[in-house]
Order: structure tokens, then C-alpha cells, then sequence
């Protein structure tokens, strides 16, 4: 069997925060959403798996940008998306 651990969130050294707390694909849409992510290689803040258009999940899967922290208050935690990780920080 491969090695499967992650390593992703392992290399983040600096989290990256939300720049504004909306998700930067529903609001171009007037969309809802529930929750949200930032993507941890681009910074880009997205909706989570809980919401209609789940783009934080899309947007991993299409750019192959592995981790996403959530963008919750008092929340602080990462996941990586090709390993199903989770890790606090
Ligand atoms: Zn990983
Ligand atoms: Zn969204
Ligand atoms: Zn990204």
C-alpha cells in the first residue's frame, strides 16, 4: 500500500485567512451559503460541502489545491481534500 499520510497540511506554516468573509463565487451568483473555507493555496474563501454550490470542494478538485482551513470565527482547523485530513492549529 502507498504511503497515504499527509503531508500537505504539514508544509502550511502560515494560514491563510478569509480577505472578506463571503464566498467569492456565490456572491458573483447571489447565492447562500452555510460556511466558510479558505483555500490555503490561493486564499481564495469558498462555501463549504454543507452549502448548495459546495465550491470550496469544486475548487479543490478543479485546481488540485489540496488544503482548506475554515473561515469560521473561533475555528481553526484544516483539512486536506485528496487525503480526507483534518488537523487542528
Ligand atoms: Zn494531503
Ligand atoms: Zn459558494
Ligand atoms: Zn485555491
Amino acid at each position: 500500500m502507498a504511503d497515504d499520510s499527509c503531508a500537505h497540511i504539514a508544509a502550511i506554516t502560515t494560514v491563510k485567512h478569509p480577505k472578506r468573509r463571503v464566498c467569492e463565487e456565490c456572491v458573483k451568483n447571489g447565492d447562500a451559503w452555510v460556511h466558510l473555507r479558505t483555500c490555503q493555496s490561493c486564499g481564495a474563501t469558498l462555501c463549504c460541502d454543507s452549502s448548495p454550490n459546495k465550491h470550496a470542494s469544486k475548487h479543490a478538485g478543479a485546481t488540485e489545491h489540496p488544503v482548506i482551513a475554515s473561515a469560521e470565527p473561533g475555528e481553526r482547523w484544516l483539512y486536506c481534500y485528496p487525503h480526507d485530513e483534518m488537523a487542528e492549529y
